[in-house]
């Protein structure tokens, strides 16, 4: 299924480096030694073979475990080459990893290799806007609004500095979309909800916006509705960036809207699941930064699922490792049908993007037949689009599927500053669905 032809000799020796040295030397995997099968086996089985690392055990093996010798902690952290940092991972349980900006800045230069406007715009130094939580990113002030000039660093403006995107007022939203005008962003990052809500402001002006080269979602799953709202706006290009502070930048979409994987940054595993459970060619993935001299992560579960594309090819003629034709979304946003079938985010997500006039949504799977769907619309027929949404819903998840549809004024972010689309009120864990057979074949 995953096609391996396309890796480099030294993906392979860097895999293996990786794994033998950690299996050798690092107190987080020496239980993983009774897994390996040896030398003899080609080493995507020997990867194959390793349990998932979670979140769990960076938590229970942090810092010690990870650190290869001859990195000495202290020294690293008192120099400034490293810090500590927690990530609000969406819906996870936050950990605290290490941060090494210069390998980070690496994996996202890789990175821009694999959208042809990320690799003629980026350069490194070009002027960047962002526009994001500044939970995740940015400066905090929920107070008192921030001058341009304390929002800025290097060669980024961050253009939010609310926590809460309920303060955002429409003052507050021209401040935005004039800033874009002045700064002239050669790339323009942004959290995909946060950028539906200014672009459903600028849409209600309809004032010209100044159009960024190119423009970088990332931080969340970008909803249908985001890009209907986004499109309304920005004729620009939009790529889709995905990683996380574990694992650096994993996949970046191309211009052809494939995903591809940033394979001199990163190894990635794929595990499928079960047949039946989300659709054709879906999985997770485990991801093992290949050049990060600090922090040893390996067959990382990033809890997202993934779409391999069928074809294995793209038209860009990109042949860098594993082709995505979709991210799925979070483990997290996962639900399960009547029939206990698991229905991913995006499944969801193209399903409502089916209702028109719907600003915001977010679906609760409260119990094994029941669903709350929240959302937010300016329609006037409030009983009609409940009963459209309805019955979309019952044939997804099944006929005696218990559907309530109730309406907001706003919906909110979680405490890490993202937003979540879906969720399920009870644990649906992975490893139940992950399809074992394929992953002892080695497939
Ligand atoms: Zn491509």
């Amino acid at each position: 299924m995953q096609k391996m032809c396309c890796f480099s000799p030294e993906y392979y020796e860097r895999s293996r480096n990786i794994l033998e040295n950690a299996l050798k030397d690092l107190s987080a995997y020496k239980s993983w030694q009774a897994f390996d099968p040896g030398p003899r086996y080609h080493i995507d089985t020997r990867y194959a073979s390793m349990p998932a690392l979670t979140k769990k055990d960076i938590r229970e093996h942090f810092p010690d475990g990870f650190v290869p010798s001859g990195k000495d902690i202290k020294q690293g952290l008192e120099s400034g080459e490293i810090e500590f940092v927690k990530t609000s991972g969406t819906c996870d349980v936050s950990v605290t990893n290490i941060w090494n900006q210069k390998w980070w800045d690496e994996s996202e230069r890789l990175s821009w290799k694999l959208n042809s406007h990320s690799a003629r715009l980026a350069t490194g130094t070009h002027n960047e806007a962002i526009l994001a939580n500044p939970i995740n990113v940015g400066f905090i002030s929920n107070d008192a609004d921030l001058p341009v000039g304390k929002r800025r660093l290097v060669r980024f403006l961050y253009l939010n500095e609310k926590t809460d995107p309920a303060l955002w007022t429409p003052a507050f939203m021209d401040r935005m979309t004039d800033e874009l005008g002045e700064f002239k962003p050669a790339v323009f990052e942004a959290n995909p909800s946060l950028l539906a809500k200014l672009c459903r402001h600028i849409a209600e002006r309809s004032k010209p916006v100044f159009q960024p080269g190119l423009i970088v979602l990332t931080y969340e799953y970008p909803s249908v509705l985001h890009y209907r709202q986004i499109r309304r706006v920005f004729g620009s290009p939009i790529a889709s960036s995905y990683g996380s502070t574990e694992t650096g930048y994993v996949f970046m979409q191309c211009e052809e809207g494939k995903f591809h994987q940033n394979s001199e940054s990163c190894r990635i595993d794929f595990q499928a699941l079960k047949p039946g459970h989300g659709g054709h060619g879906i999985g997770r993935i485990l991801v093992t930064p290949l050049s990060n001299p600090w922090y040893r992560i390996i067959h990382f579960d990033v809890g997202d699922l993934v779409r391999l594309d069928e074809s294995g090819d793209c038209p860009c003629g990109r042949n860098s490792g594993i082709i995505l034709s979709a991210i799925e979304g979070r483990m997290t946003t996962a639900t399960l049908t009547l029939a206990g079938r698991l229905v991913t985010l995006r499944e969801l997500d193209n399903i409502i993007g089916g209702l028109s006039g719907v600003d915001e949504y977010r679906l609760e799977q409260t119990g094994k037949d029941s669903y709350d769907l929240f959302i937010v619309s300016q329609r006037n027929d409030k009983n009609a689009l409940a009963g459209e949404a309805s019955n979309l819903l019952k044939k997804l998840y099944g006929d005696g599927a218990k559907i309530s549809v109730s309406y907001e004024n706003a919906i909110f972010p979680e405490s890490t500053g993202k937003y979540r689309l879906a969720k399920a009120d009870f644990p649906i864990n992975v490893e139940d669905y992950i399809d074992k057979d394929c992953i002892s074949e080695g497939k």
